[in-house]
């Protein structure tokens, strides 16, 4: 997949520029003890326009078995909201009287303690019942309206925000997923991510990304994670110990930012030297930093993430 002349070059590759340039950055912001930006989620999903259960204090979609339960229970309520005894109470609202509780399951996990600390750090899970009560169950006591209602009326008079394709960037993206076979989804979910089991990029509705940066950013760094693919790179990070493998998940986390880092500068979407897009350069230098502190600002890592989103970079180029 790479040329030997490529290598050779004395020159630095466009690719190698843009990590190093982000690798300057991120040594410069570490040796002045700059305080980490906090990484700001490039979409916007509200739920409050579709039909399955979620829950609107945590804005969490309910899955699997919670998700058929309460889609049942669902029919004999008013609302497809749904949330606990005590997060209805903290956020203001007071259960009626003589409302029956609708029983779930909740997936809880912790660090299992001996591994705690250590690069194997391993996370285990297990069930807990837990009760929920409908919206329509809760009356809303704090001060002020019904927040649940004043969203609810936001919501219903945002227009999607619109923006053009950037066509260099689809060709690469459309390019690519053809080639490799893989699944694009778009769904009004609040989330972003890449599925080892079937191989496909779920992404939230374009129309939810603040700009289509920030879109592409995220689009591409899905794709970043699918190159670890056993099929592709076969990067163990994804394929075997990003679930439970806290130091695997972040060395995986910053090749897929870098590939994304990469290619939008590729595609011309960013430049580092003009300052094209920079809430998104920023953007993405915060997540970098903020995995790399997660990591004690290992050095070694951030060099190895880079040559790895490189490769990857190249694997979607097709180069
Ligand atoms: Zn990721």
């Amino acid at each position: 997949m790479t040329t030997s002349t490529k290598r050779n070059a004395p020159k630095l590759t466009a690719k190698e520029r843009v990590t190093n340039q982000m690798i300057k950055r991120l040594e410069d912001s570490i040796s002045n003890g700059d305080p980490v930006a906090p990484w700001l989620k490039p979409w916007q999903a509200d739920r409050y326009d579709v039909t399955v259960p979620w829950n609107p204090i945590s804005k969490h979609e309910y899955q699997r078995s919670n998700f058929i339960l309460l889609s049942i229970m669902g029919t004999f309520h008013e609302s497809n909201m749904w949330s606990g005894f005590q997060q209805w109470s903290k956020a203001g609202y007071k259960i009626n009287k003589g409302s029956k509780a609708t029983n779930i399951i909740r997936p809880m996990s912790f660090v299992d303690e001996k591994t705690k600390g250590t690069d194997e750090e391993k996370t285990i899970t297990f069930f807990k019942a837990e009760s929920v009560f409908n919206y329509d169950q809760v009356t809303y006591a704090g001060e002020g309206l019904d927040p649940i209602i004043v969203r609810y009326a936001e919501t219903e008079n945002k227009k999607p925000r619109s923006w053009n394709p950037i066509k260099r960037a689809e060709k690469i993206a459309s390019d690519y997923i053809a080639r490799e076979n893989i699944k694009l989804n778009f769904k009004n979910v609040d989330a972003a991510f890449y599925a080892t089991a079937d191989d496909s990029v779920t992404l939230t509705l374009q129309e939810n990304f603040k700009s289509s940066a920030d879109y592409y950013d995220t689009y591409f760094h899905e794709l970043g994670h699918s190159t670890g693919n056993k099929s592709r790179l076969n990067r163990s990070d994804i394929t075997k110990n990003y679930s439970n493998n806290k130091a695997c998940r972040g060395r995986e986390e910053l090749v897929a930012e870098f590939t994304s880092s990469i290619l939008l500068s590729h595609c011309g979407i960013t430049d580092f030297e003009t300052g094209k897009n920079q809430e998104t350069i920023d953007n993405q230098f915060a997540y970098i930093r903020g995995w790399i502190e997660a990591f004690k600002r290992d050095s070694s890592l951030i060099l190895d993430s880079a040559s790895r989103a490189i490769k990857a970079a190249e694997f979607i180029e097709g180069v």
